[in-house]
């Protein structure tokens, strides 16, 4: 929470509500911790790769499975304000980087581009801030100076809702509609960085492989997906 957020109404709401109710997990609702020893266990386990339905054309790899205590977590801070899970969720995403280059899948965990998969703008201004944008810049918080985050990528705000679409209805409701902001690629290409597309939960893979396909047309060649987490 920065200085200038300290004395807003919400802020001080904020605090209010922290003096009544009990801090309670955002994984697993226990009492006593915003993200419980357990539940940060559970998630720091190995990588997977993921074959999503529509296929994004690079490798994908997620931290786990769409599922408590993840799924509560993500949840908590896209839908509840649980902007506390974003410094947890972050690091963990850094370890998973760092997991990926030591198996050979990224060159160096030091030298990464970090691409935020696209959230509506609206959207992601009414709950405070993009949170797939705040994984990245946590994430490379913890990761040293020569980890970028590069928020190109934009979602038109007439994109359907695509809750109960088909993988192909979900792609067609999508194209057209994600769009990369050209001008910043050159600063992007710099020699030894890879591109690491980042979201918060894949299902189809449509806006993964859309996302990818957009900044390929761009100039950006992304050399890998990661996601917090994957959908059955
Ligand atoms: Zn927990």
């Amino acid at each position: 929470m920065g200085e200038s957020n300290r004395f807003t109404p919400g802020v001080l709401l904020g605090a209010l509500v922290d003096l009544v109710l009990p801090v309670v997990c955002g994984g697993c609702g226990r009492p006593g911790a915003q993200w419980c020893t357990r539940c940060a266990a559970v998630v720091a386990d190995v990588p997977r790769a993921v074959t999503p339905r529509v296929n994004a054309g690079v490798p994908v790899w997620a931290q786990g499975p769409y599922r408590d205590p993840l799924r509560g977590a993500i949840v908590g801070v896209k839908e509840h304000g649980r902007r506390d899970l974003v410094e947890p969720l972050g690091s963990s995403l850094a370890r998973v980087l760092v997991t990926l280059a030591r198996w050979g899948e990224v060159p160096d965990a030091r030298r990464l581009v970090l691409i935020p998969a696209p959230t509506r703008t609206a959207a992601a201004r009414r709950r405070g801030g993009d949170p797939v944008e705040a994984y990245c810049r946590a994430a490379a918080r913890c990761m040293g100076p020569d980890v970028a985050v590069a928020p190109v990528l934009r979602t038109a705000g007439w994109v359907r809702d695509s809750t109960g679409l088909g993988a192909g209805a979900r792609h067609a409701n999508l194209r057209g509609a994600i769009t990369a902001r050209t001008e910043e690629a050159p600063a992007l290409t710099g020699p030894g960085a890879a591109v690491v597309l980042v979201d918060d939960v894949i299902t189809t893979g449509a806006t993964v492989a859309e996302s990818v396909r957009v900044l390929a047309a761009a100039g950006i060649q992304v050399d890998l997906v990661v996601v917090l987490a994957a959908a059955d």
